[in-house]
């Protein structure tokens, strides 16, 4: 016998984004502090990453990397899920909460239908500020855009 409970579906979608190529939406009301979907992919070595990635010019993946700490980074390039559409914003609703070493999108305020979700990626970057601008601009359109997605 089936429960016969209402279906739990996610309360989000990923469709097209005026910030960046895909990004994800709320498709319900989404509360504070909700927990809305994990950060997944493969966990790699900083020095993998660094690796497969590094210095050789391909930034779009560099977005699709989550620095766990210092040593471990999860590559959403490899078996990622939805959270790797979720686009930085300079003033986002949502944040990434690291619970041991595993890694959530929380909401940080009341979310309506159809607002993009956004966290902060706080990127880090060896860049000087006037190269993260040039190679890791942002658009999120907030009133006090960085104008990159590198934290400084
Ligand atoms: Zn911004």
């Amino acid at each position: 016998m089936k429960q016969n409970g209402k279906r739990k579906t996610k309360p989000f979608q990923v469709r097209k984004s005026r910030i960046h190529g895909r990004g994800v939406f709320a498709v319900r009301r989404i509360r504070k502090e909700q927990r809305i979907v994990e950060y997944i992919g493969k966990r790699i070595t900083q020095a993998d990453a660094d690796r497969l990635y590094g210095n050789n010019g391909n930034k779009h993946h560099h977005t699709l990397l989550f620095a766990v700490d210092d040593h471990v980074v999860i590559d959403a390039g490899q078996g990622g899920g939805p959270a790797r559409f979720i686009n930085h914003s300079c003033e986002p609703n949502c944040e990434a909460v690291n619970e041991d070493g595993r890694i959530f999108i929380e909401a940080i305020r009341n979310i309506q239908p159809g607002v993009e979700l956004t966290y902060d990626y706080q990127f880090e970057a060896d860049e000087t500020p006037e190269e993260a601008l040039e190679l890791y601009p942002c658009r999120c359109g907030s009133r006090n855009c960085r104008k990159t997605i590198v934290k400084f």
